[in-house]
């Protein structure tokens, strides 16, 4: 079976049932013996806690974090987590990274392999689960007792579920960067979020045909006349129709000197006047038209071209994100405070994190980490109301921060979209603490 397949759950099962030889080996090779597993805390923080391990005939007593990959402990962001500082043995199905996790304090984590120890395959084991009964969980709100009770329980796992999605787009900036230069995937990054939802592929298309390198030229060359000109030529949009004059005009440039300026780049630059990207206009509001939002990453790009795009990002300051969403801000034309956020959370945020991590800067690590439990966020969108009515019903629970709009995300993408309830955290605290649910 494909690890990608398999429940992390069932990795837990496995460990609490013993499910392997007593005598275990490292990935360094060292010798493990599991005096006492653990208990199960099915929670948030590691999945098992006060573990007896000998390793090496030394005993050591904390927690047991479990993983399908190896990655996993980096993807669910425990490296930052102090929660995870008591973990003394990270048990894995796969490991996929060359060298053994680090805790949040630094040190690397003794890591066992664990499949070469299994008393059989997993495949095996799975035949031998009986289902949980999670009742009607799914059919009505999953959690409307806790929520008015102690929403403090569902705020940890919305927020341990945010972690695990930023992480997964820190990721994915960093396998970029291993194909890009940083500031080319912090450009990319940030049309893709103006793409939003409809228009990542156009936003794409005009990526690949004003590479960085040429738009940061054009910006010291020619100002924003030329920065507007570039993207709305390029992006299919020259000559301006009235209707699409309408959707910049905030902008300070003449629209008359762009479409002279854009005749001037197709000579110059050699930028095409055929082949436009293909843009999906079906019910896409004004605010949202891709005209306007390429018109506003001029704006932004002309504010940062004295530094570059990257420098210009890594000099505003690590603040709770006021200063990213200032420089946001004063685009014209405007970007509202929805869309702003989408950018710092979907590109800024995590490109931070994949910078620091890709320069092995340990400081900028650290206090990306803060930035990102400071990161101010509010439901504004059908994924995050939809997940947060599913789980608290018509209770009232306020949610304060990107991190917990991005566990709403996780949640309803990763479960609820395809009624995964089986391996929810939020089904975890149901089968806890909703009993009238599955005692009725
Ligand atoms: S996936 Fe989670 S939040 Fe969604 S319905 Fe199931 S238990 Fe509830």
């Amino acid at each position: 079976m494909p690890t990608d397949r398999i429940p992390e759950a069932v990795l837990s099962r496995i460990w609490n049932e013993g499910w392997h030889s007593r005598e275990l080996r490292t990935t360094d090779g060292r010798r493990v013996a599991v005096v006492y597993r653990g208990v199960w805390t099915h929670s948030n923080g590691p999945d098992f806690r006060d573990a007896m391990i000998e390793i090496d005939g030394r005993l050591a007593q904390g927690a047991v974090e479990l993983h399908v990959r190896e990655s996993d402990w980096v993807s669910h962001g425990h490296q930052f987590d102090t929660a995870y500082d008591a973990v003394i043995l990270h048990v894995v199905l796969e490991n996929d990274l060359l060298h053994p996790s680090s805790g949040p304090a630094g040190a690397a984590i003794p890591t066992v392999k664990i499949a070469p120890f299994l008393h059989g395959s997993i495949e095996q084991f799975m035949s031998t689960i009986v289902p949980l009964d999670l009742g009607n969980l799914g059919q009505r709100a999953c959690l409307p007792t806790l929520a008015g009770e102690r929403p403090e329980e569902i705020r940890s796992v919305l927020r341990r579920e945010g972690w695990r999605r930023l992480v997964q787009k820190q990721l994915r900036f960093q396998q970029e960067m291993m194909a890009r230069s940083a500031g080319e995937t912090l450009y990319r990054g940030m049309l893709d979020s103006l793409g939003l939802s409809g228009n990542r592929s156009g936003m794409e298309a005009v990526a690949d045909r004003l590479p960085l390198i040429m738009i940061e030229r054009i910006a010291v060359e020619l100002g924003v006349k030329g920065l507007s000109a570039a993207f709305l030529g390029t992006g299919g949009f020259l000559p301006l129709s009235p209707g699409h004059q309408a959707l910049v005009s905030e902008q300070t440039v003449d629209t008359s000197q762009i479409e002279s300026c854009w005749q001037a780049l197709v000579q110059e630059y050699g930028l095409s006047l055929t082949s436009a990207p293909v843009w999906n206009l079906n019910r896409v509001r004004p605010l949202n038209h891709p005209a306007r939002r390429l018109a506003s990453m001029a704006g932004l790009l002309n504010v940062a071209a004295a530094d570059g795009l990257l420098a210009y990002l890594m000099r505003l300051p690590l603040d709770d994100g006021a200063s990213w969403d200032r420089w946001l801000a004063s685009a014209q034309p405007a970007i509202g405070e929805s869309r702003r956020r989408q950018i710092v959370v979907n590109t800024l945020a995590p490109f931070v994190a994949a910078y620091a991590d890709a320069t092995g800067d340990q400081s900028l690590m650290e206090q990306i980490g803060v930035v990102w439990e400071q990161l101010p966020g509010g439901v504004d969108d059908d994924v995050a109301r939809k997940t947060i009515k599913q789980i608290v019903g018509e209770r009232r629970f306020q949610v304060r921060s990107a991190l917990e709009v991005q566990g709403l995300h996780q949640i309803g993408r990763q479960g609820c979209a395809h009624l995964r309830c089986f391996e929810c955290p939020i089904a975890a605290l149901a089968v806890q603490f909703e009993e009238q649910r599955f005692s009725g």
